[in-house]
């Protein structure tokens, strides 16, 4: 290392909460602590740092005036307090996960240009980086033709993108990486998404033991279509970072169980009316998965099958997969432009999957949203968490049997719902499928009976369910730390 460097990383080192003290083993969150959204954590090591996730907070618009409030504060406040981090490991590439990513690294290598491949390394598996480099080409793809942009500077480019690159390292479930002379990283499936990795850090101890880190990432223990269930070390741990996303959930009575579902009356009868069913998806995973949900059960025989949006990251998911895998995404129907989907919508008698789970604006979902919540025949199928901002959180309080639970809830009129700037009637038939992506009901305390770790930090939960899981739990053994609090082993 270079003095400059030196003296630059004891500089930025002075700025920070608390310095990491080359005695600990610790964590410190930035970002999706107390929340799900703008994931940023930093481990410690014995003093050598260790970043995961670089996210945004999807639920905020990438707006020149909002997008600060999308990022983890600590890449706008005090970059500095991430300039001694060698090495940024990536779980997955969900936004809350990845979406800051190339704003942090522009930020770095302007506090820092000597910055190499050697000197920062960025660390994820093959599909993760394929659909980050998709999400974050998308995000410049909006500041430029997006007119909130207008007449601002974008705050990446494709140029930067590419620069990246040349710092990830691509790795593959099962290997071990040496980040020091004493600290191994170990891959490992996690479920969840194509590519979502979990990781496990195992430093020596100069006693001549060792202190073990899992952090799962978002992950899941059900095998999916495409998708084998998380794989877990047979291994204590000492600091376990889980994936809180389903902890203290309150189980919804009036979600589907996808068994059977696309046979009801609800799926199958809409379409035998000559209606149509509308299943917004989010396109980097549930895309290609109620496809092929959709076709395994026969639907493309009752009404045509028409794909809205998502193009590329279906093609890029394709291409992950094996070949065997890869017919069921074969031979898609895909909706171009406004006018073919007017078209669809007169015709009826159809299934649409269209790209944006959580109904984004601008997106196929919302589209459809749109014109679709005011028709009787028209149904929706969630299928994934809604973030408490998403229009489709709102659209949840109609779905399917909760007139009565409606009735007595304290809007002033039960039947509409606010989309943006407008009131809609909800005329339309929601359904919740009871699809998971994350860990379900017992498999999170399996895992913990496993591993018996010593410290769990819980992240990555919204806020009130995470109260609720954590009355009446050890506090010294469950974390629930404040943004930029450091918690020890
Ligand atoms: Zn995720
Ligand atoms: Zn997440």
């Amino acid at each position: 290392m270079t003095p400059h460097r030196i003296a630059k990383r004891k500089m930025y080192k002075m700025n920070r909460t608390r310095a990491p003290s080359p005695r600990d083993i610790s964590f410190t969150g930035y970002g999706a602590v107390r929340e799900i959204g703008a994931a940023l954590y930093v481990l410690n090591f014995l003093g050598y740092e260790v970043q995961l996730e670089s996210g945004t907070r999807p639920r905020v618009s990438w707006a020149p005036e909002t997008y600060k409030k999308a990022l983890p504060h600590v890449l706008y406040k005090n970059i500095g307090a991430l300039m001694g981090i060698r090495d940024i490991v990536i779980t997955h590439a969900h936004l809350d996960h990845i979406g800051a990513l190339a704003l942090q690294f522009k930020l770095m290598l302007a506090a820092n240009p000597s910055l190499t491949p050697d000197s920062l390394r960025i660390w994820m598996t093959g599909p993760a980086w394929r659909f980050t480099k998709h999400q974050l080409t998308q995000t410049v793809n909006s500041m430029k033709r997006n007119p909130d942009w207008k007449g601002h500077q974008p705050l990446f480019d494709e140029h930067d993108i590419d620069t990246l690159e040349e710092y990830v390292r691509i790795i593959h479930f099962g290997e071990m990486i040496e980040l020091n002379p004493t600290l191994t990283m170990v891959v490992i499936p996690a479920g969840h998404i194509l590519g979502a990795a979990s990781f496990l850090f195992c430093q020596k101890l100069s006693n001549g033991g060792e202190a073990r880190v899992l952090a799962t990432g978002d992950t899941s223990d059900k095998d999916q279509i495409f998708i084998r269930g998380a794989v877990r070390p047979d291994i204590k741990i000492d600091m376990l970072i889980p994936d809180g996303t389903n902890l203290g959930k309150i189980p919804d009575p009036l979600e589907t169980p996808v068994e059977g579902f696309l046979e009801s009356d609800s799926f199958l009868g809409t379409l035998n009316r000559g209606g149509i069913v509308v299943v917004p998806s989010l396109s980097i995973h549930r895309e290609p998965d109620n496809i092929a949900r959709i076709r395994n059960a026969g639907l493309e025989k009752v009404a045509k099958l028409y794909i809205d949006g998502g193009d590329r990251a279906l093609q890029i998911f394709k291409e992950c997969l094996e070949p065997e895998q890869q017919h069921l995404l074969e031979n898609l129907t895909f909706i171009h432009g406004k006018r073919e989907r007017e078209e669809v919508l007169r015709s009826r008698h159809a299934i649409v999957v269209a790209a944006g789970g959580m109904f984004p604006d601008r997106s196929p979902a919302h589209w459809w949203l749109t014109r679709g919540v005011e028709h009787a025949d028209v149904s929706f199928v969630i299928n994934n968490w809604q973030d408490p901002c998403s229009p489709g959180t709102a659209l949840l309080a109609h779905r399917h049997g909760a007139a009565e639970e409606v009735s007595i809830g304290a809007s002033s009129d039960p039947c509409t719902i606010e989309i943006g700037h407008d009131t809609y009637e909800v005329r339309c038939e929601v359904h919740r499928l009871a699809t998971s992506s994350h860990q379900e009901e017992g498999e999170f305390e399996r895992m913990v009976d496993m591993l018996s770790p010593k410290r769990i930090v819980v992240v990555h939960a919204e806020f009130s369910q995470a109260t609720r899981y954590l009355t009446g739990k050890d506090s010294e053994r469950f974390a629930y730390p404040k943004h930029g609090t450091e918690v020890g082993i």
